[in-house]
């Protein structure tokens, strides 16, 4: 039956009867209208600052004016053709683009439509470039929903038995996760055992049959976990003794996000194949899976493609959001204001026994809750009301981590310092709220 455009529309009900949500465990009740910079407004013209930016995607601002204007400008040329058909510039312009900031040697570009496409591109590559069919992965990684992706992400709750059986042939790494070490060791006396045990897990958890190590720079679902500092390196050394592929999962580090362009660049090492989505495209949907020649060339004619992959409007987007980010210097901007934030967060903590870690780099932040600073039980409950909280007070921040209990701070990268202030003043009085109940 037709609805008149006048009639009112009660989009929650509709989405109860008409959407699949039984998938996630809540979706948050506010209907979300428009967005500008770090703001979203709900349809009664409620303003919320955004810290989580639509999960780590709008880096440049809710509807960038420069993106806005690129997308509308490639709209009224051409919406589609298929760019593993035809040419298209803003194709070709934006591969150039990402060959000229990505880490060096990386300089060609399979665009598809969402990360979880960009990794099963990767694991492709992968596998037909080494000739080998294993991957390692780390525990607690999240790499997306597809049964590739879900294949190598170390989350036994995200892979149900009851979707299964997954790939096979692959092993997980223990988590360079500090503040909860799975070997119980204490950083820095630990000497990084975390990545030496990769040589372990190649000769003892696979048949040495490895193509590629996949891993985030910065766990972002598993609960904004940072690695040391000499993790990435250490494990390299071994990866190349025995020929075995870096794939870097850059979905949710990349574009400015961590306070440099790329998280992976934090480590000072050069990953063979890197995957992109989230925030290249600000909020258009895009994919990336960028590597060497040598890599990409061993594609024949039939191995891949997307009818959607490298849209001519999501590609003339990302071209100006990039360009927006580097003009902007939005990766110095990100570590400077998520200094701040740290610092300020870090003061919470003294007040908050409920906080056991501050955590992250640039505005990747994550906030650890524990019942008891000394067992380090989750609070996952709890984590969840203070994000209640912090949105009944007009502040959106995420809730997530292998163990529910991270608040993920997350906002576009042109936030600012005042709106910086009212999301932690907001943080904390809802801290204030939840320990007086
Ligand atoms: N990789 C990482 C690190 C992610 O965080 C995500 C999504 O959250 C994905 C891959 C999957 O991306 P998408 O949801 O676009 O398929």
């Amino acid at each position: 039956m037709a609805v008149a455009l006048s009639e009112p529309f009660d989009v929650v009900n509709v989405y109860k009867k008409h959407v699949i949500t039984s998938c996630v465990s809540k979706v948050e009740p506010i209907v979300v209208s428009a967005g500008k910079g770090a703001v979203v407004t709900d349809v009664h013209g409620r303003e919320y600052v955004d810290c989580f930016s639509g999960i780590s995607v709008v880096n440049s601002g809710h509807c960038n004016t420069q993106v806005v204007e690129a997308a509308k400008k490639q709209l009224d040329l051409l919406i589609h053709a298929c760019a593993y058909v035809y040419y298209l510039e803003p194709v070709a312009r934006l591969a150039e683009r990402l060959a000229q900031i990505s880490p060096t040697g990386l300089t060609k570009t399979f665009f598809s439509n969402s990360g979880a496409e960009a990794i099963e591109c990767g694991l492709k590559l992968a596998r037909k470039f080494t000739k080998k069919h294993e991957i390692i992965s780390l525990m607690r990684s999240f790499h997306g929903r597809t049964f590739g992706t879900l294949s190598v992400t170390g989350q036994a709750n995200r892979r149900s038995y009851s979707m299964g059986p997954y790939l096979g042939s692959i092993a997980f790494a223990p988590t360079p996760y500090c503040y909860r070490c799975p070997l119980g060791l204490e950083y820095p006396d630990c000497e990084i055992q975390c990545a030496k045990i990769m040589d372990d897990v190649v000769r003892y958890s696979t048949s040495n049959n490895v193509a590629a190590f996949i891993a985030e720079p910065i766990l972002g679902e598993g609960g904004i976990i940072v690695p040391p500092e000499s993790y990435f390196r250490e494990v390299k050394k071994i990866l190349d003794a025995y020929d075995i592929l870096f794939i870097v999962d850059e979905v949710q580090t990349g574009f400015a996000r961590t306070g440099k362009m790329f998280g992976i660049e934090h480590y000072a090492v050069t990953p063979d194949i890197m995957c992109m989505a989230k925030a290249i495209a600000a909020g258009l949907p895009l994919g990336a899976c960028t590597t060497r020649d040598e890599i990409a060339d061993t594609f024949q004619p039939g191995d891949h493609l997307s009818t959607f992959g490298g849209n001519p409007v999501c590609c003339a987007a990302a071209l100006a959001n990039i360009d927006f980010i580097r003009k902007e210097e939005l990766a110095s901007r990100a570590s400077k204001i998520g200094e701040y934030a740290i610092r300020r967060l870090e003061e919470l903590k003294k007040k908050h026994e409920m906080i056991g870690e501050v955590r992250g780099k640039g505005l990747m932040l994550g906030i650890e809750l524990v019942k008891d600073p000394r067992t380090k039980e989750p609070a996952s409950v709890e984590t969840a009301r203070i994000r209640d909280l912090c949105r009944q007070k007009a502040v959106l921040v995420g809730h997530g981590g292998t163990l529910g209990n991270v608040l993920r701070i997350q906002p576009p990268l042109v936030i600012l310092e005042d709106q910086v202030d009212t999301a932690i003043d907001t943080i904390d009085q809802s801290f204030n709220e939840i320990e007086k109940s």
